[in-house]
């Protein structure tokens, strides 16, 4: 048995399909993730990226985000065989962020799991044997104690070095990489 810390924008909790949504209702057409090459919002115009910064503010924001697909099975899948946590930096800006993201887990993992949740701005610091992260580069002010694996992304597309994985490709994918890292 080990600790996987599961992300949660990117990884189980769709950040960019809410704010896809949200451009949307505003009238702005939201660009195709595949055009999406970096880990943030560079590939809108300077008006629409103000626009996106003010949206995760917004009451109820976090909490309306639809799972990524097939990421409630694979986090219960990995939780019978090791202790998963999941594991988010909040947005400090946003005045409901923490809450929803601990009633996000509520609502579609269950009351239990939100024993599981970690909100930790430096990650480093959190304890672990695999980080499973949409964010290519996970730095803080310590050393890790985990190894991680990306969550395999539009924006991350371009990193080679890190093994990548992506809950379509199934449980046991994920356990072969984790082996590699650790053998
Ligand atoms: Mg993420």
């Amino acid at each position: 048995m080990g600790i996987i810390l599961v992300d949660m924008d990117g990884v189980i909790a769709d950040y960019v399909g809410g704010i896809e949504r949200e451009l949307s209702h505003a009238g702005i057409d939201p660009i195709p993730r595949s055009m999406m090459t970096r880990y943030d919002f560079s590939v809108y115009s300077k008006e629409a990226q103000e626009f996106i910064e003010e949206i995760p503010q917004r009451r109820g924001f976090f909490y309306s985000l639809k799972p990524v697909e097939g990421a409630l099975e694979g986090v219960i899948e990995l939780s019978t065989q090791d202790e998963v946590f999941i594991c988010s930096a909040p947005k400090i800006s946003s005045r409901y962020c923490h809450s929803e993201k601990s009633e996000w887990i509520k609502n579609h993992l269950g009351k239990e799991f939100c024993k599981r949740l970690i909100l930790a701005k430096d990650k480093t610091l959190v304890m672990g044997d695999i980080l499973l992260d949409d964010r290519p580069d996970v730095f803080g002010i310590a050393v890790p104690k985990w190894k991680q694996v990306l969550f395999r992304q539009p924006w991350n597309s371009h990193i080679q070095e890190m093994p990548s994985f992506s809950w379509s490709e199934g449980i046991k994918r994920f356990y072969d990489i984790v082996r590699t890292l650790w053998d």
